[in-house]
C-alpha cells in the first residue's frame, strides 16, 4: 500500500475513481435506488462497491451468483438445532434486516427464482417475501441493492431480462485510460511508475490486437497481478507471461505472439 496515503484513506479500501461513479452511488444510496454495474471482468466493479460501502459506513454483504445458487440459499431455510426447528436467514435476508449494502456479483448467472425473489426489493416496496416462514421483511433505510453484470460474457447465454434491467439505475464500467491505470497499478502495488507504464503499454497493445482473437482482453486485475510479481523481484517478461498472457489463452502460437508484444514493452 502506498505510504503517502492519509489515515482516512488507509481505513478505506484503495479505489481510484474514474468518472462520476462515486457521486452516482451516493445519490442512489440516498434515494434508495438499486444500482446495476455493467462492465467486463476485472475492471474494478467489486472494488468500487467495497470502497463505497466503507465510505458510507455500511456493512457489505456480497453474494457471488452462480447457476447452482437457489433462492432458498439466499433467503434462508429451516434448520434443526438442539432438536428444534429454527429459521436461519440467508445472506439476502440478513442484508435487508441489517441495512447493509447487498452486492449480487454477476447477477445474470443466478437462477431465475433468485432474480424473481429480489424483484420486490428493487421497487418502492423494498420488501422481501419469505414464503417458507410466512414473513414479509421490509428493508431498513440503509439497505441498498447493488448488482453487477458482464455484458460481454457468454453473449446470448446469460442475458439479464429487460424487465430486470429496467429495475436498476445502470452504470457502465470499462477499463481505465492508460494514465488512470498507471495510477491504479502504483496505488495498488507500490510498483514503480516505469513498470506501471510498461504494463499499461502492453495492455494497450493486447486490447487492440484483434488479430489475436482473444475471447477476453487483459483486465486491470491481470495487470495488478503482474505488477505484484515484478515488485516481488520476478523478471518482468516472465511476470507478463504468467500473470497476463497464460490466463488469456492456451494456444501456443498466440502465447508466442503475445510474449513478443511483451518483449517490445520490457
Ligand atoms: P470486477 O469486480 O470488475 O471483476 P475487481 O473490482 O475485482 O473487478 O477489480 C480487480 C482488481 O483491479 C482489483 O482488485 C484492484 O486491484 C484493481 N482495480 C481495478 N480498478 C480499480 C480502481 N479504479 N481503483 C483501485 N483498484 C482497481
Amino acid at each position: 500500500m502506498n505510504a503517502n496515503r492519509t489515515m482516512t484513506e488507509i481505513q478505506l479500501p484503495w479505489y481510484r475513481p474514474v468518472a462520476q461513479e462515486v457521486a452516482l452511488f451516493e445519490a442512489c444510496a440516498e434515494q434508495q435506488l438499486p444500482l446495476l454495474l455493467k462492465g467486463p471482468t476485472g475492471c474494478g466493479k467489486s472494488r468500487f462497491v467495497e470502497y463505497m460501502a466503507a465510505r458510507l459506513g455500511r456493512e457489505l454483504i456480497t453474494v457471488a451468483c452462480h447457476d447452482d445458487t437457489t433462492a432458498t440459499d439466499l433467503l434462508g431455510r429451516f434448520l434443526i438445532r438442539d432438536g428444534d426447528t429454527v429459521w436461519c436467514d440467508g445472506p439476502v435476508t440478513r442484508a435487508v434486516r441489517r441495512g447493509a449494502v447487498l452486492y449480487l456479483d454477476e447477477i445474470a448467472e443466478a437462477r431465475p427464482d433468485v432474480v424473481v425473489a429480489v424483484h420486490p426489493l428493487t421497487d418502492h416496496r423494498r420488501e422481501l417475501y419469505l414464503d417458507r416462514c410466512d414473513e414479509v421483511v421490509t428493508a431498513t433505510a440503509d439497505f441498498m441493492l447493488v448488482a453487477s453484470f458482464n455484458p460481454f460474457y457468454q453473449q446470448g447465454l446469460k442475458e439479464l431480462k429487460p424487465s430486470t434491467r429496467q429495475r436498476f439505475v445502470s452504470l457502465s464500467f470499462n477499463y481505465p485510460t492508460a494514465a488512470e491505470e498507471v495510477e491504479i497499478l502504483m496505488g495498488e502495488t507500490d510498483c514503480e511508475r516505469a513498470v506501471a507504464r510498461k504494463l499499461t503499454a502492453l495492455a494497450g497493445k493486447l486490447r487492440n490486437a484483434e488479430l489475436l482473437g482473444l475471447a477476453e482482453i487483459p483486465s486491470t486485475r491481470l495487470l495488478v497481478d503482474a505488477a505484484r510479481l515484478i515488485h516481488a523481484g520476478f523478471p518482468p517478461r516472465d511476470a507478463c507471461r504468467t500473470a497476463v498472457i497464460e490466463p488469456l489463452t492456451d494456444d501456443p502460437p498466440t502465447v508466442t505472439a503475445m510474449c513478443d508484444l511483451a518483449a517490445l514493452c520490457f
